[in-house]
């Protein structure tokens, strides 16, 4: 069939793919160590289930506005208040379905052919599909495991042209975890201010942070910048409620109002019933939060005291997410115990799945060839069986 240029260019996504490749082992009755998730292992808290189940009985399974109930608006707006101390206006907010649905509304309301788009590598999967399927030009800038996968500013300069429009920071970052220090993030402020560039700011892992400082967000940098700033975020990742497909952007209002007709005309409003569940999510306890973020501080410690023993591997601490990103480059060429030989990434990820079950996710997947990722969105034992396996693969 002839498909359309942009789609029969897309890639899938090599997450989805990853864990696919697992998904087929474990329908064949064996047992997978799966860390290619993305995603909590927790279920979504029980208040948040029981606002959705009292939203459908109260008949909210209609059409609402495209955009979102004003009601979940309002708790977006005095949630960022809370947390930032900055105040949006419920008219620079869209509720999409998830913050992916939201990238794909910033990236195609404000860029198209001959945009240029600063994406730092490694970056989210989507990134770089969402940027080409708009018609613009991604602009991949690297970072090094050195500087702990940070953008610098002196690269970031040198990356700006007069096409650059925009530029997709994540931070705390898929796959690295890596997450800025206020004067780290001012520096790239200063530099993307310099150029009048726009800034999404992806900040889906905004309360699951490891480190002293408390998160920043890029709206309140150099006393302000929200004319040139769309924050990101949703409920998927600090709620455990990736499947419910909430996500939000905090944006200018001209440009709030342009995705709204975009969404209006591809998919209209997200899932009714969902949009109550995220209400509750935003208004009810964030005690479910904290115990989240408790049981993710215990998995990271484990997982970075069993990746620092692994032979020959190295790796920057994450400050914040869910994942571990480390190198094993220093393997590739030689053999392992097994007797094979892998020569990059994705080879050494098929031989791990095949040959210890074993389930990550390749960094070629996102820019970054060399590293792995692992997601540690999982129970202890399950780590530590899966360590266990990557130990004895790597003769460690
Ligand atoms: C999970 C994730 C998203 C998307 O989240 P959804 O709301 O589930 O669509 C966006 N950005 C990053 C970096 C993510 O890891």
């Amino acid at each position: 069939m002839k498909l359309s240029p942009a789609v029969s260019a897309l890639k899938p996504s090599a997450t989805i793919a990853a864990a696919g490749k697992a998904k087929a082992l474990k329908a064949q009755g064996i047992k997978v160590y799966d860390f290619t998730l993305g995603e909590p292992d927790f279920n979504t808290p029980e208040h948040i289930q029981a606002a959705a189940i009292a939203a459908m009985q109260a008949g909210h399974t209609h059409y609402t506005a495209s955009g979102g109930i004003p009601e979940l608006k309002g708790a977006i707006c005095a949630a960022f208040e809370r947390d930032h101390g900055f105040k949006y206006q419920p008219n620079q907010c869209l509720v999409s379905n998830g913050a992916k649905h939201s990238l794909h509304n910033v990236i195609t309301a404000l860029c198209g052919p001959g945009d240029e788009v600063i994406i730092p590598a490694p970056y989210w999967v989507s990134y770089e599909a969402l940027v080409e399927l708009a018609g613009a030009t991604p602009v991949i800038v690297g970072t090094t495991e050195e500087s702990g996968f940070r953008l610098a500013p002196d690269d970031l300069e040198r990356a700006i042209t007069p096409k650059t429009k925009l530029l997709l920071l994540n931070s705390p970052s898929n796959p690295t975890g890596a997450t800025y220090s206020v004067a780290q993030l001012e520096a790239l402020a200063r530099v993307t201010e310099k150029h009048k560039l726009f800034v999404c700011s992806d900040e889906i892992y905004d309360k699951l942070l490891y480190t002293n400082e408390p998160f920043r967000s890029w709206t309140t940098l150099l006393g302000g910048i929200p004319e040139r700033t769309i924050i990101v975020n949703g409920v998927s990742k600090a709620y455990a409620m990736t499947g419910w497909r909430i996500g939000w952007t905090l944006a200018p209002a001209d440009l709030t109002s342009a995705m709204d007709n975009l969404q209006s005309q591809e998919t209209s409003n997200p899932c009714s019933v969902s949009q109550y569940a995220a209400l509750a999510a935003l208004n009810g306890s964030q005690e479910c939060v904290a115990m989240m973020l408790g049981e993710f501080t215990k998995r990271r410690e484990y997982t970075l005291g069993r990746v620092r023993k692994l032979p020959q591997i190295s790796m920057p601490e994450p400050g914040g997410a869910f994942y571990a990103f480390f190198n094993i480059s220093r393997h590739f060429g030689k053999p392992l115990p097994n007797g094979k030989t892998y020569a990059n990434s994705t080879e050494f990820c098929t031989g791990l799945l095949e040959e210890a079950h074993v389930a990550l996710v390749s960094g070629d997947a996102f820019g970054a060839p060399g590293y792995v990722r692992l997601s540690f969105a999982t129970g202890l034992p399950i780590l530590e069986a899966g360590f266990d396996r990557i130990a004895k693969f790597l003769g460690g």
